[in-house]
């Protein structure tokens, strides 16, 4: 296992700059973990200090004042958030179907595969055809469903706070490229703009990678076995499960607080990917973007009848 290297400078050799001389640019940990998811996605990886830094960073260095973003309906609320902070910088945000053709009109195409929470993954095919910048969150894919760039993505951007640590105990961001010239505006931004990630979130996601491929399998089969049964159950609605990876979306008719504070084995809070199961309500975050009743299940390790007994439990409350 790569050492932790908490070091935020290293000497000079020689009098002159070595690999690492500075944490803010590059430190060994972040190195080493940045080989590893680099490897898994086919290209080069670079870390930052949160999966919004990496949002950051794709805009303050690949973007120009005026450009128009075409972002992904119903992807993280959060990616919305960030882009609009820089509308007063000149960015235009448009929302469009990512299961159809990207508006022809857009310098930049982002994609959320599949997009949290409504699940829909997009169309590569209409993609491919645009010419635009093409940036894919790839965060619920994970490198183990998807590898973007041999889609056509130019970019691939994971909150690595989820399935890529796996265990809530790390807030980071990647960008991965096969393109070096916005490798280097994207590794220079991050110095300068101070979105580098932490030596202690990097050893996270270097042991979540040695544990990445069988943990989203058990994801895979426990979510789709849970995605069938709340299909049939009386209580709900409409189920969206893309059929890989560990997040269902549910609705229940009418409120779906009773539901999300009545589970035991299921935490009731934010976030996804953890080993831990999860679920919540987004319509505290995203108000009427979303259904009103969809509950946002992150399904985790345990025992796929425990989970069952617990959501059942829960769902009489509706
Ligand atoms: N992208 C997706 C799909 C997410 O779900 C999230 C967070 O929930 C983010 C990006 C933002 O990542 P972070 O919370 O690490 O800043």
């Amino acid at each position: 296992m790569e050492p932790l290297d908490r070091s935020t400078v290293w000497p000079y050799e020689h009098g002159e700059l070595g690999t690492f001389f500075y944490q803010r640019y590059a430190h060994p940990t972040g190195a080493a973990a940045e080989r590893a998811l680099g490897a898994l996605e086919g290209g080069e990886a670079l870390l930052f200090g949160s999966g919004t830094a990496a949002v950051t960073a794709c805009v303050v260095a690949l973007m120009e004042p005026g450009w128009t973003v075409a972002l992904a309906e119903g992807a993280y609320f959060g990616t919305a958030v960030t882009f609009r902070q820089f509308e007063r910088w000149g960015l235009r945000l448009v929302e469009y179907d990512q299961t159809g053709a990207p508006p022809a009109d857009a310098d930049v195409v982002w994609l959320e595969s599949p997009a949290n929470p409504v699940l829909t993954v997009p169309d590569w095919q209409a993609v491919r055809g645009h010419g635009g910048l093409v940036v894919c969150d790839a965060t619920v894919s994970t490198p183990v469903y998807l590898r973007a760039l041999d889609e056509g993505a130019d970019v691939v951007l994971h909150s690595a706070t989820k399935f890529l640590t796996g265990h809530h105990d790390a807030l980071l961001g990647a960008l991965v490229t096969r393109d070096d010239e916005l490798l280097g505006r994207l590794r220079d931004t991050r110095t300068r703009t101070g979105l580098s990630a932490s030596p202690d979130a990097a050893l996270s996601l270097l042991q979540g990678l040695e544990t990445l491929d069988v943990r989203m399998r058990r994801h895979t089969d426990t979510a789709t076995e849970l995605a069938r049964r709340l299909g049939d159950h009386a209580a709900v609605a409409r189920v969206r499960y893309p059929g890989f990876s560990g997040l269902i979306s549910f609705d229940v008719d009418g409120d779906p607080r009773p539901v999300e504070t009545a589970t035991r084995l299921i935490a009731n809070q934010t976030s996804l990917g953890g080993v831990a199961s999860s679920m919540e309500s987004r319509h505290r975050f995203e108000g009427d973007r979303i259904p009103r009743g969809l509950l946002r299940l992150s399904v985790g390790l345990e025992d796929v009848e425990e989970l069952w007994a617990d959501l059942e439990q829960a769902l009489a409350r509706v």
